[in-house]
């Protein structure tokens, strides 16, 4: 807790957290790891419930953060620039959230204490997501949903 009393997510910018402090924004919801699939006539992004092959769809997490970037260059290492451009960076994401000025949700783990109430409040992806193992780029627009807007 910082002098002030505000936690350190209220007291400084994204640019000024440590390495540790960064990390533990995530609330490990996993939204940011299904896929999207661009529409090349209009450039709309749709989302779909396909989760990037290294996502722990039971946990939320990825199985193997450490590599990912090695084992999946497409994932999109989130840094406070990303948190400011990327459009489809969920409504929810703690990034996104403390980036804007707003507070994190009474589900987020670092203010419930519990890595269960994401997945309680419904805002992971647990239940929804499907891995992308297995399945045809030509068949993911099956997969298709409509943005969860649910924060509370
Ligand atoms: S959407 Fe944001 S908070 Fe959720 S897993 Fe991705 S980076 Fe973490
Ligand atoms: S590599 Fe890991 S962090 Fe990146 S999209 Fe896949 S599951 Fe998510």
């Amino acid at each position: 807790m910082d002098p002030t009393n505000k936690p350190f997510w209220r007291d400084r910018p994204l640019e000024d957290l440590s390495q540790d402090e960064w990390e533990s924004l995530c609330d490990g919801c996993g939204r940011c790891c299904l896929n999207k699939i661009e529409d090349e006539d209009t450039g709309d992004i749709h989302l779909t419930r396909l989760a990037c092959g290294l996502l722990n769809i039971g946990t939320c997490r990825c199985s193997d953060y450490a590599n990912r970037q090695a084992k999946m260059p497409d994932c999109v290492q989130i840094d406070p620039e990303k948190v400011r451009t990327l459009s489809w960076l969920p409504k929810t994401c703690a990034y996104r959230l403390v980036g804007e000025g707003r507070d994190l949700y009474w589900w987020h783990p670092l203010v419930s204490g519990s890595k269960e109430t994401v997945h309680q409040a419904g805002i992971s992806v647990r239940g929804l997501a499907r891995s992308e193992n297995g399945v045809k780029i030509d068949a993911y627009w099956r997969y298709i949903i409509k943005d969860f807007e649910r924060e509370d």
